[in-house]
């Protein structure tokens, strides 16, 4: 039985796992995928990460890793499908049927993208639609596409793509944009992006690829490729009825993390807060261990 378990390898839950080790604890790390950082590799540019300026998301992420891997924390690769807790010890089901067993749980495995449900988004998915500009913008060198979105992550998918498509539209259903201010300047000072403001998106066109978007005011626009950045859903789906979650999906817990199942703890994107960034999920993952340290000695 470990002492934590962490849940999610992105940077809350890689900030969780040095705190954890260098206090001592006999901790693991619970990731999806192989060699995971979360959400954090897929962002072209992080500017704003303290003493790291220009990052870009993938090494960010890689060094965030790498400091967990030189203290020694082991990684088990594995899906949690369920997670009770019985006479004082949380039991966490896997996919695979496995059972492991912890004194404590940090909960830090983020969220997904929200998709915008139009007709066309999952047929043509893979196919011209996208959720990630820095995955797939490779293959739209020279071409058109159209970003959805008005937030940071649609910004910095439409300034990114610019660099590699001879024309991007970043099409958002408000007259202002909300991401950052300086984004938002660089990318009204890019040339080859055209916002296209107060629009929605009907449909995504196209047979076996992507070849225009329609958008509800009767527009049609002409693309080779989609990116949808309309925000995400937070990973909380295991944990119905099992700590308190709020009407959006998100865990309920303040700054110390502590969730309303004692022993549990929520760090990063699902829990509640008002600024989802690397930073807040790396300081997420400090308080977390923080607060399992005070549970462990009271529970003694
Ligand atoms: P977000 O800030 O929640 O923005 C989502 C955007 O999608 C909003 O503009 C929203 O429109 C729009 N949207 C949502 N549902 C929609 C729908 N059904 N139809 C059309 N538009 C829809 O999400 P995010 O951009 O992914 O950013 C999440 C957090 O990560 C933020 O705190 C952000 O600052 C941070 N972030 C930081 C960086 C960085 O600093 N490098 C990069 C990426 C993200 P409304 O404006 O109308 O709500």
């Amino acid at each position: 039985m470990y002492d934590v378990l962490i849940i999610g390898s992105g940077p809350a839950g890689l900030s969780a796992a040095i705190y954890a080790k260098r206090a001592n604890l006999d901790v693991r790390i619970l990731e999806k995928n192989m060699f995971g950082t979360g959400q954090v590799a897929e962002s072209s540019e992080v500017d704003n990460y303290l003493g790291l300026p220009h990052s870009n998301g993938f090494d960010l992420g890689d060094k965030f890793r790498k400091h967990a891997e030189g203290l020694g924390v082991e990684f088990i690769t594995g899906e949690a499908a369920g997670i009770v807790k019985e006479d004082g010890i949380f039991k966490i089901t896997l996919k695979n049927g496995e059972i492991l067993e912890s004194k404590t749980v940090i909960y830090g495995a983020g969220a997904t993208h929200r998709h915008l449900d139009v007709p066309g988004e999952n047929e043509l998915r893979g196919h011209g639609v996208s959720y990630c500009a820095t995955c797939d913008g490779g293959f739209y060198r020279g071409k058109t596409v159209a970003v959805f979105g008005g937030g940071d992550t649609a910004i910095n998918d439409a300034l990114y793509l610019s660099k590699l498509a001879s024309k991007v539209y970043i099409v958002h259903r408000r007259e202002e944009f909300r991401g950052s201010k300086q984004y938002v300047d660089k990318l009204m000072n890019t040339e080859n992006i055209e916002p296209v403001l107060s629009e929605e998106l009907k449909n995504i066109e196209g047979d076996t690829k992507v070849q225009s978007v329609l958008l509800k005011s009767g527009r049609k626009i002409e693309v080779d490729g989609v990116f949808i950045a309309v925000g995400m859903n937070p990973l909380t789906d295991i944990l119905q009825g099992t700590v308190d979650i709020d009407a959006s999906g998100y865990i309920i817990a303040g700054e110390d993390c502590v969730t309303s199942l004692p022993g549990f703890f929520a760090a990063g994107d699902v829990r509640t807060k008002k600024l989802r960034q690397v930073i807040t999920a790396a300081a997420d993952g400090a308080n977390a261990v923080d607060s399992a340290i005070d549970f462990l000695k009271n529970s003694r």
